[in-house]
């Protein structure tokens, strides 16, 4: 039985799953969402320009994906927008779309900070 790995296009969890032929999609284990794309596997793909779009989308997303396991919010969000001006595709914007909605880890407590440290001088 292959193990295909998925992206949630919901909060950008990574996994793996087994899976028939014919099986329905499975949900992500993070948040239960539907919505989760197929990555195919490309060892070692990288965001060049020999590799096909799918290709470099789906390295795109499995390295913002492993960004925002880590909790890094911030560095996927960077590296989604970075990433979407080398390849646009639907699942890539509507994963960083997703983000500039709902960050996570406190990412919205931003102040600006040219204010505090200007009074200091
Ligand atoms: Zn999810």
């Amino acid at each position: 039985m292959p193990i295909y790995e998925f992206c949630c296009l919901e909060c950008g969890e990574v996994f793996e799953t087994l899976q028939r032929l014919g099986d329905s999609p499975p949900v992500c284990p993070l948040c239960q969402s539907g919505r989760v794309e197929k990555l195919i596997s490309a060892p070692g793909a990288v965001i060049d320009r020999g590799a096909s779009v799918r290709q470099r989308e789906t390295s795109i997303l499995r390295r913002a994906g492993e960004y925002l396991r880590d909790g890094k919010v911030a560095e996927a969000r960077r590296f989604l927008k970075e990433a979407q001006e080398h390849v646009r595709t639907d699942s890539i914007k509507r994963l960083s779309d997703r983000l500039q909605q709902q960050p996570r880890g406190g990412y919205l407590v931003s102040k600006p900070a040219a204010v505090i440290t200007k009074k200091k001088s």
